[in-house]
């Protein structure tokens, strides 16, 4: 069993390595580092910082291969529409050109609101925004520096695990804004609970097809594995 200590996202264990595959892999000590391991037979990623207690494998699928974000710049700034506001936003300006990976990004992170001509995305994850631009990355919000970092290592693993698996992503220049409100509000629980700060389901749908939030900010259909596979399905 591998056991994360530390992730954006939480803490939690692995169980049975086998047939997850590891990614990538950096040392910070022999029982300490940062782990990106993926699952083939769902597609689902973690990544963490990992103790472990079996010695770690010496090998990297990425010895070979360039890394995206080898030179990068954090800022982490107050937005200037919200001074007194204690979250922060980070501002990561790199050399790289993400330009022709957007499309694959899309597709991997969907739903997004993809703009071609610009060129950008932008998605929700776990209850941050992150626009992707072809030499930077904005998230927010976030608590400061240290979160920065953290959200920032877990999306630079994905980006260059995206980056990887090209061959077999399937590129998308689906948009949610080619969504209109009603359409989105037509798959969403319907209650009016209130449990993504939005007072009623409509308004929510209003976010969603701004980019403002993401269908995981509701949480009826975040724990509805059913409902939210469906979601995401017709959202393309
Ligand atoms: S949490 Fe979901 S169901 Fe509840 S109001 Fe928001 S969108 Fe509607």
């Amino acid at each position: 069993m591998l056991a994360c200590s530390h992730s954006p996202f939480g803490k939690g264990g692995l169980r049975g390595i086998s047939p997850w595959q590891r990614l990538t892999q950096e040392h910070q000590c022999q029982r300490r580092g940062l782990l990106h391991l993926r699952n083939p037979a769902c597609g689902f990623s973690v990544c963490g910082f990992i103790e472990w207690s079996l010695s770690p494998p010496i090998q990297s699928a990425y010895e070979e291969n360039v890394m995206l974000f080898q030179k990068y710049k954090l800022t982490v700034s107050t937005p200037e529409c919200l001074p007194s506001s204690v979250a922060v936003v980070a501002q990561v300006d790199f050399d790289d050109d993400l330009t022709q990976l957007l499309p694959y990004l899309n597709a991997e992170f969907a739903p997004c609101i993809y703009e071609p001509n610009i060129p950008f995305l932008r998605f929700r994850k776990s209850g941050k925004t992150f626009a992707i631009y072809p030499d930077k990355i904005l998230i927010n919000p976030l608590r400061d520096e240290d979160e920065a970092q953290e959200v920032f290592e877990w999306i630079r693993q994905f980006v260059n695990d995206v980056a990887e698996r090209k061959q077999e992503i399937r590129p998308s220049t689906w948009s949610l804004s080619s969504l209109k409100p009603l359409d989105i509000f037509r798959l969403l629980p319907r209650t009016n609970c209130g449990l993504c700060k939005k007072q009623t389901c409509m308004a929510f749908a209003a976010a969603v097809a701004t980019g403002e939030a993401g269908p995981d900010d509701c949480p009826p259909l975040r724990d509805d594995p059913q409902k939210r596979a469906e979601l995401l399905k017709r959202f393309g």
